[in-house]
């Protein structure tokens, strides 16, 4: 609009006016060095100027809410010209916003909200930069004040630029008039700059034309998937459009399940027709389909996490769980049929359904002119179908090498002729499973050979009841089992009782199972297959094994047919799933398992490989089910190494360890956030392995009382119903010495898991009162809380506080002579000091950081150096951000121990038994 070189008054000190090229646009008023420049030495937006004014000696001075700037023009008449231009442009400004008061202005002038900002060091610079990425566009202030003001020094368009990762911590900004070479904190730091600075770019290259066409419809403004507004991703073979974070998801799911493509990138796959076909299918009529049954409790929002969404995509698209059958569902040639029926008019949904409720986008049409129902749609001239059926034409459903659907049999005791399944005459002889229209047929319609089985899963009663509601009559099948093979094939039985399926299933896991794994035979599985793994000491060669999963034990034959110990994977320390680097196998799940304790057994991580997808993310979801907690009671929980449940475990952890814990004032008795206790209570009891309680992010109270709301809600309640009568009744015992003897015998006769969980409580409590100074809780009134708790008689009984105060005043008598068989007393002695000794050291750090130095989620660890020895001990507080690398540095320099330059040293994790566990990549978060 304006430019001209003006004098700027001089920084403070000095008389010396300097000469500056500055330029006015519609968004900025800046100045530059000389006019050549592209970066500016000052940026002042527009909408932060609100008022401009003359003073004297040709100067004039623009007003903005904290900062005023003088400039001085060559005469009069510029001067003025400058002033009236300014004001003019604020003024315009202004009425396009009239609601913007004068505090906002200033609030919103950096022209988006930042996608990331924080400070860098940039070279040139003496101190580090303010820097934000917004949009398409990088910002680099002196200060965050600066910031706030909207006072910038330049901003870079990123239409122009490139990002390049030089070093650990650097990496450049090259523009075509000038290279910016940043440095952050740390490597993490960095990582995550030229991430949001490559978005930048692309979005600077990317066009709005797509999905402005594509939003017009009004569904396709929301995720279909999870809700989101202004979703610019879509599965163009789906036909449906999804927000970034479920686009991210839907990768995971491979490029034969769905076709992740941008609406704003990827330009030249949104050919006209691609766009019509979005335009009229729309994520309305996707998700008819697709999400015709979701059930509210595993549908996903706008603030889902990464795994919630990931499951939820698996069922949706992969499983097809939600999905709304077609009548035809199971017979693969009325499926068929029909495709070519529906392809040749404009019913786009038919053909949703009918392809991705199995049948085959390269059946034979029986039309020698249009062999494919893609030759169909054309001579109908139906474009929009054919866009479709292209787009699936490679992924086929259900893992598709070759477009398989399902098939399906009925076996021979199968007595009645459903639509959905066909009825099949099976036989299993000499290594073949073959499949006969009927009895009398000599040749037969398929054949499974069992070498080509990789896995066998017995499905739950009516598992597929979905399909017979669906059609509205009552199926005969009550029981289904699937059959997996090698080239990705899943086919599906379906027979008319539990027994009849077990007693195929047991003949064929016999045909092809090895005679190494026959054990596994033995066992009630709900599934049986080989797969690879790696674990125990042969980590770099995979070895092929049998695995069976039964109830939420996982049992393993290696191929000599050496049996590892069964898996108990409600006690796996950890369960993640990770995608495999380039190349190779398409999948592999890692499980970590608590030490073996038989000698000469290593196993303690076990790698498991999927070589094939189809069969693999079945036994990925199934070892994900079978290691959550199914149930109310105890042993159904996902337990610790010693038996007790993870919930609990992790409740008295964060109590014990938090700042405020132990001594804070009435705990126990206190009542928290009741919707806090509830939804706290109901994550940990679906997946208690995956959550860390923190400080900040939690109270103490809610903690508490969720450890007593699931005490107190607990199916057959801690001291069971059998023996909690006899419990109450001792406390009646005169005699002291015949008391105790009494809990020490009801303490054997109680389940493992109850005894070793009562313990664990109690001994917290005992940890709790030593502070009753602090938190007025002494014995007494613990158990005036926990004793209607425990025993779940809503305080109308007095004797359960009797119990429970009986237990903790008398918790080393109780509970460790009821151990002595298999521990010495001294042992038990140790473990009282070492007790003591921690909670000395808590007390030491709370000291320590009372000052205020602590942050929020800081926890206390201790850690050894090179050997687990009390002198090697060092008790750390640990902040949530600190990497095992400054872990390291961190303990080195308390020791004053000076790095070599071959030296290494590495951060281990100890397990519970305190044996190191698992190195920790240096930048890997150690929390
Ligand atoms: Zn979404």
């Amino acid at each position: 609009i304006r430019a001209g070189w003006l004098d700027k008054n001089p920084p403070q000190g000095s008389y010396i006016y300097q000469k500056r090229w500055v330029r006015l646009d519609a968004d900025y008023l800046r100045y530059f060095d000389s006019e050549k420049d592209t970066y500016s030495k000052r940026l002042i937006p527009v909408s932060s100027i609100f008022g401009v004014a003359s003073i004297g000696d040709q100067k004039f001075e623009v007003i903005t809410n904290k900062r005023n700037f003088v400039f001085r023009a060559e005469s009069d008449a510029d001067r003025n010209e400058w002033i009236r231009t300014l004001q003019q442009i604020a003024e315009e400004r202004k009425s396009k916003a009239p609601d913007r008061t004068l505090m906002s202005s200033s609030a919103d002038s950096a022209t988006e909200p930042a996608d990331k900002s924080g400070f860098l060091e940039l070279r040139g610079f003496k101190h580090k930069l303010f820097v934000v990425v917004a949009g398409d566009k990088v910002f680099l202030y002196k200060n965050a004040e600066d910031y706030r003001l909207g006072i910038g020094i330049t901003y870079i368009e990123m239409n122009v630029g490139n990002v390049k990762e030089v070093d650990r911590r650097s990496f450049d900004l090259t523009t075509p008039y000038r290279i910016f070479s940043f440095s952050a904190d740390s490597e993490q730091e960095k990582e995550e700059w030229v991430e949001a600075m490559q978005q930048s770019i692309a979005e600077a290259l990317s066009t709005l034309e797509v999905a402005e066409r594509i939003w017009a419809v009004e569904s396709n403004r929301l995720c279909a998937d999870c809700g989101s507004p202004k979703p610019d991703w879509a599965s163009i073979n789906l036909c449906v459009v999804i927000c970034k974070r479920c686009a991210g998801e839907h990768r995971g799911l491979g490029p034969g399940i769905t076709k992740v493509r941008s609406l704003k990138m990827d330009r030249k796959v949104w050919t006209e027709e691609l766009i019509e076909l979005f335009q009229q299918f729309g994520n309305t009529m996707a998700n008819q389909f697709w999400a015709a049954n979701v059930p509210p409790s595993e549908a996903i929002s706008p603030t889902s996490g990464s795994q919630e969404r990931r499951r939820f995509l698996i069922a949706k698209y992969r499983e097809g769980k939600y999905r709304h059958y077609h009548p035809l569902f199971g017979n693969q040639e009325e499926l068929d049929r029909a495709l070519c029926v529906a392809v040749t008019t404009s019913d786009l949904a038919e053909t949703q359904a009918l392809l991705f409720c199995g049948a085959s986008v390269t059946c034979d049409t029986g039309d020698p002119q249009c062999p494919t129902p893609l030759a169909l749609a054309e001579r109908s001239g139906q474009r929009l179908q054919m866009e479709f059926l292209l787009h699936n034409k490679t992924s086929g459903w259900f893992g598709g090498c070759c477009g398989a659907g399902w098939s399906s049999g009925g076996l021979p005791s199968a007595l009645l002729c459903r639509s959905e399944f066909s009825r099949r005459w099976c036989t299993l002889q000499d290594g073949v499973l073959s499949y006969y229209e009927n009895d009398r047929n000599a040749v037969p319609n398929g054949e499974i050979r069992v070498e080509e089985i990789v896995c066998l899963v017995n499905n739950p009663l009516h598992a597929h009841g979905a399909w017979h509601g669906c059609s509205g009559r009552r199926g005969w099948i009550e029981s289904t089992f699937e059959v997996y093979t090698e080239a990705e094939r899943l086919y599906l039985f379906g027979l008319e009782s539990p027994d009849s399926a077990r007693e195929w299933l047991k003949s064929i896991a016999k045909s092809f199972v090895h005679p190494c794994a026959e054990e596994l035979l033995a066992l009630d599985f709900q599934r049986l297959g080989r797969l690879h793994y790696k674990g125990g000491l042969t980590l770099e060669r995979a070895q092929e094994g049998w695995f069976a999963l039964a109830g939420s034990t996982l049992h393993v034959c290696s191929e000599d047919g050496r049996q590892q110990e069964p898996l108990q994977l409600r006690k796996l320390q950890e369960l993640c799933e990770c995608p495999c680097p380039a190349g190779g196998t398409p999948w592999m799940g890692r499980t970590r398992c608590p030490p073996n304790p038989a000698p000469g057994c290593t196993g303690r991580t076990l790698y498991i490989q999927g070589e094939r997808k189809l069969d693999f993310l079945g036994w990925v979801h199934a070892i994900q089910k079978a290691a959550g907690s199914s149930g109310d009671t105890l042993s159904e929980q996902q337990l610790t190494e010693s038996d007790v449940p993870l919930l609990v475990d992790r409740c008295i952890d964060y109590i014990t360890q938090c700042g405020m814990g132990l001594t804070s004032e009435g705990i126990y008795r206190k009542s928290g956030q009741n919707s806090k206790t509830t939804s706290l209570l109901e994550v940990l009891q679906r997946d208690a392995r995956r959550i860390r309680l923190k400080e900040g992010e939690h109270q103490v109270d809610d903690v508490a009382n969720t450890l007593k709301r699931f005490f107190r809600d607990l199916g057959d309640g801690l001291f069971t119903r059998r023996w909690a009568p006899d419990w109450l009744w001792a406390t009646a015992l005169e005699d002291e010495e015949a008391k105790l003897g009494e809990y020490r015998q009801l303490l054997a006769a109680l389940p493992p898991v109850n005894r070793a969980t009562l313990k664990a409580l109690i001994n917290h409590l005992f940890r709790v009162q030593c502070f009753s100074g602090e938190n007025q809780m002494n014995t007494h009134n613990l158990a005036i809380v926990f004793g209607p708790t425990l025993f779940q008689t809503d305080g109308k009984d007095y004797k359960a506080g009797r119990v429970v105060e009986d237990l903790i005043s008398n918790y080393v008598e109780i509970f460790n002579v009821a151990l002595t068989a298999s521990c010495p007393q001294q042992v038990n002695d140790r473990e009282m000091k070492k007790q003591q000794d921690e909670i000395t050291a808590i007390m030491k750090m709370r000291e320590a950081s009372s000052s205020g130095t602590q942050q929020a989620g800081d926890f206390i660890c201790t850690v050894y150096l090179e050997e687990k020895k009390t002198e090697t001990e060092q008790h750390v507080k640990i902040p949530a951000t600190m990497t095992a690398e400054e872990l390291t540095f961190e303990i080195l320099d308390r020791r004053k121990i000076v790095m070599k330059e071959k030296d290494y040293w590495s951060c281990f994790e100890v397990n519970e038994r305190e044996e190191a566990e698992r190195p920790l990549h240096y930048s890997e978060k150690v929390l």
